[in-house]
């Protein structure tokens, strides 16, 4: 399957000895057991996490978040937006249609 643009990444910490900890994504297939240091480029050993999902901004996570802030914050709205059909809007042009039954 071609990796998508937009597709959530795992985001693996790595540990320098000399400079700290670091974030670095890889597939989960290929996440190697050390890594370069960003700053040194030294080896750096892949600190023992799982895999962090939840980070980083793809479409896929910005879609979950403003979903569930839309559960504790909905946005509040004064009416349709403009342009927006309506239940009262006539969706036909028919005339036979004006003698079917209403409810
Ligand atoms: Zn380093």
């Amino acid at each position: 399957m071609p990796r998508r643009k937009d597709a959530v990444i795992p985001l693996y910490q790595f540990r320098c000895a000399q400079c700290g900890p670091f974030d670095r994504t890889y597939s989960m297939a290929t996440v190697p057991d050390s890594s370069a240091c960003p700053a040194c480029a030294s080896d750096a050993r892949r600190q023992i996490t799982g895999p962090r999902l939840g980070h980083g901004s793809s479409t896929q996570m910005r879609l979950l978040d403003s979903t569930a802030r839309s559960a504790s914050e909905p946005a509040v709205v004064s009416g349709p937006r403009p342009g927006a059909r309506t239940a009262v809007q006539n969706v036909t042009t028919n005339p036979l249609h004006r003698k079917l039954p209403r409810p």
